[in-house]
């Protein structure tokens, strides 16, 4: 197959939404079944919810810690949120895209915009918006894992982080999650298969077109 014959640049699939819009559920489902996709795991100084796993779901971190990483320049792209920082660490990357593995990020429309700045060859980004404002909210009361203040501090945020769905490359509406994941799985499918995603794409038709030639 063409896969295994021409190498492929890693590329970055970035996945963006307000919370409780689905994009969660769709990073883990998409992981789960996508053997060439790897999660990038941010920094963050917001405190571990119940179940939260340090090192698999994020890093957590010291203000003082994360103010340090900053100034070395450890991360790829950092932002606030709610009032607490998140960061992309810039090394296991550039690791994971060297070895042309493709990374997805689960990062605010903050975060997407310096990678775009700074790897916009490399930057596949997916708004996922919610079906409507009453599931948003639906959603966010259901998974109960932050207090009422929260909640109501994230329903508030939402639609200004929607006013942001126009600068990213594709939109899903996640009204239902199987349904999702199989369009921005088909959305992954694509990007891999763009020429410029393809290194050494030349020298293969070229070798191709050659050898054609002889035959006749
Ligand atoms: P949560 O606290 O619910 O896990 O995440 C809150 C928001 O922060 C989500 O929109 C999530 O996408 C975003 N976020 C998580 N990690 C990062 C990161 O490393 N950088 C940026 N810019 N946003 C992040």
């Amino acid at each position: 197959m063409q896969e295994g014959i021409i190498k492929r640049r890693g590329l970055m699939l970035v996945l963006s939404s307000p919370s409780g819009a689905g994009k969660t559920t769709i990073s883990r489902k998409l992981l789960e079944r996508e053997e060439n996709l790897r999660l990038s795991i941010s920094t963050t100084t917001r405190a571990p919810r119940p179940g939260e796993v340090e090192g698999i779901d994020y890093r957590f971190v010291d203000d003082s810690s994360f103010r340090c990483m900053v100034e070395k320049g450890a991360f790829l792209e950092h932002a606030q949120v709610f009032g607490n920082s998140y960061g992309t660490p810039r090394g296991p990357v550039q690791r994971m895209l060297e070895q042309g593995g493709d990374v997805l990020f689960d990062i605010d429309w903050q975060g997407t915009q310096q990678l775009r700045e700074s790897a916009r060859e490399d930057l596949v980004s997916v708004f996922i918006l919610p079906p409507s404002t009453e599931e948003l909210s639906r959603r966010l009361h259901a998974r109960a894992l932050d207090p009422e203040h929260v909640v109501r501090q994230r329903m508030a945020k939402a639609a200004s982080e929607m006013s942001h769905w126009a600068e990213y490359d594709y939109i899903v509406v996640n009204e239902d999650i199987e349904e999702s994941v199989r369009r921005v799985t088909s959305i992954l499918a694509a990007e891999r298969l763009r020429r410029d995603r393809q290194i050494g794409l030349r020298a293969f038709v070229e070798k191709l077109c050659a050898e054609t030639e002889q035959r006749d």
